[in-house]
């Protein structure tokens, strides 16, 4: 049976690299339960070739002309439009979200995307005539070179697009080395781009697990690194990447707390708990993790939920009617369900359990759970399930509210519902927490503003895409130019000062 599954091979050099692997690795169809393909685990050898590969077109790129980067980033954005629907099928095979989700992680990628294409403007330096006697000085951004960017099974496209087209546009050449659980979605995105005319070696796919990562992150072509995935990895791509001298931004794991005050519309923060909580099986590094019920709201919100918890389909990805798919692997899946259990013995309420709930076939399921009555030293609140379960605390008063969340080691997104513009402006200032919802559950920015956490979310100083990613991307060159006249020439030992 399995010399028959297909097999997903690097792509280095802008060909398919089917390298002499010999460890390979399974990829679920996570909705059937079974394995579906085989992907190539790389050696040292094959990220030393995608490095190499990298770093011989990583000078030429550098060189391009930002029109002709320009001209790719277009036709780039103009493909991936048009191909939104194959690349959603790709996903949803692999990682089991529903297909109108993979739709949705496609277009926040393809935002970024649309931001790159600003390139030109993006990469402008500044120009300061005159600032000291007959000196002027202007400023450029210049391309590290070669960097790596290492992504998490959870949005296998969209994250990858948060650097690579900021990457590519800021004239680097990339490795990317997404998760092994759900690797097909990279590839296809290499693919894309070559077929749009960016350059062989510029995007180049190395698949694996840590021992390429290990390679990346010690590899001394390899000038920086963009990783996304849990917080104990990050942690230490961070600290292993940075003593090798490299340029490291380590997105890591979070808890999100959505915050709900007595004012609130309780119909509209029982939607939107829901919708974030249990999107994408809770599988979303946003996801709404805990409710903080503020004062009396408690047991009408948990009513609210519950009721719509009950209403939601969950099924294969791939069926139109599917609300919410499986989880990635059987045994994320259990791990996940322990957390109900333990939350129970600890002496939580299990008001919805998603064990429960009705689903065919034999795929990772596991249904919404409600966890009420769930206090801090809990393991379903210390822990990140990333899974379909809410988890509701109880508290007085908002000052009780702010205090919990800002004690959390995570700090990734946070929201408040209320219709106090006041509390929420209080909330806003004072948290912890480095993306900010005011009835918004899902706070991801922008494009044009930056994606990133605060505390044990973000290992680095540099947030992902926007403005932050022209930073990462590039170094700073400050250049100051004289042009003497004759009479002014002579020799002065004292340190330069601006006169
Ligand atoms: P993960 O940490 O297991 O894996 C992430 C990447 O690191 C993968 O490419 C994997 O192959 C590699 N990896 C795994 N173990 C490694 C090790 N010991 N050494 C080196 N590399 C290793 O994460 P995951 O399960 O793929 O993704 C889920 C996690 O990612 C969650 O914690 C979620 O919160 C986080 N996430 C964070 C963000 C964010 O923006 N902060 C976004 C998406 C996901």
């Amino acid at each position: 049976m399995s010399t028959d599954l297909p097999s997903i091979a690097h792509w280095i050099g802008g060909r398919r690299h089917p390298a002499p692997t010999v460890r390979t690795g399974d990829v679920f169809d996570p909705a059937i339960g079974s394995v579906a393909a085989r992907v190539a685990l790389a050696s040292d050898e094959d990220v030393d070739a995608a490095v190499a590969s990298a770093a011989e077109a990583a000078a030429a790129w550098g060189e391009t002309s930002l029109a002709a980067r320009n001209a790719v980033l277009f036709s780039v954005r103009e493909r991936l439009a048009t191909r939104v629907d194959e690349l959603a099928a790709i996903i949803t095979s692999e990682h089991g979200k529903v297909l109108s989700d993979s739709a949705g992680e496609i277009k926040r990628g393809l935002e970024v995307v649309e931001y790159a294409c600003g390139l030109a403007a993006l990469l402008q330096g500044a120009h300061t005539e005159n600032a000291s006697t007959a000196v002027d000085v202007h400023s450029v951004h210049q391309p590290l070179g070669v960097v790596g960017v290492i992504s998490p099974f959870n949005f296998p496209v969209m994250v990858p697009l948060w650097f690579v087209p900021m990457a590519i546009a800021c004239g680097n050449a990339v490795v990317l080395k997404p998760s092994e659980k759900d690797p097909s979605a990279a590839v296809f995105l290499a693919q894309l781009f070559s077929e749009a005319g960016l350059p062989d070696g510029v995007f180049n796919v190395v698949h694996g697990d840590k021992s390429a990562v290990q390679r990346l992150l010690a590899h001394p072509d390899v000038a920086a690194i963009s990783f996304v995935g849990s917080t104990p990895v990050a942690r230490s791509v961070y600290e292993i990447g940075t003593s090798h001298g490299k340029r490291v931004q380590a997105l890591g794991g979070a808890k999100n707390h959505m915050v709900v005050l007595p004012d609130a519309d309780l119909d509209n923060a029982a939607d939107a708990a829901v919708s974030a909580g249990f999107g994408s099986a809770g599988e979303r590094c946003m996801a709404v993790s805990v409710i903080v019920a503020v004062g009396p709201v408690g047991d009408e919100l948990v009513s609210k939920i519950t009721d719509r918890v009950a209403q939601i389909h969950v099924g294969d990805g791939r069926h139109t009617d599917s609300e919410m798919g499986p989880l990635i692997t059987a045994e994320h899946r259990d791990k996940v369900a322990g957390y109900l259990d333990a939350g129970v013995a600890a002496g939580a309420e299990l008001v919805v359990d998603g064990r429960e709930h009705a689903v065919e076939g034999e795929g990772f399921w596991l249904g919404p759970s409600l966890l009420d009555h769930v206090s801090t030293d809990m393991s379903a609140y210390t822990e990140e399930i990333f899974g379909p379960v809410l988890s509701v605390v109880r508290v007085d008063t908002f000052e009780e509210a702010l205090a919990l969340v800002n004690a959390n080691p995570y700090g990734n997104g946070t929201a408040i519902f209320t219709a106090d513009g006041g509390a929420a402006r209080q909330y806003q200032r004072r948290v912890q927490v480095g993306m900010v919802g005011v009835n918004v559950p899902i706070p991801v920015p922008v494009s044009s503003y930056s994606f990133g956490g605060w505390k044990d979310s973000l290992f680095g100083d540099t947030h992902a895409y926007g403005p932050h990613g022209v930073h990462f991307f590039t170094r700073t060159k400050v250049v100051t130019t004289r042009w003497l006249d004759p009479g002014q020439r002579g020799v002065n030992l004292g340190f330069p000062q601006n006169t």
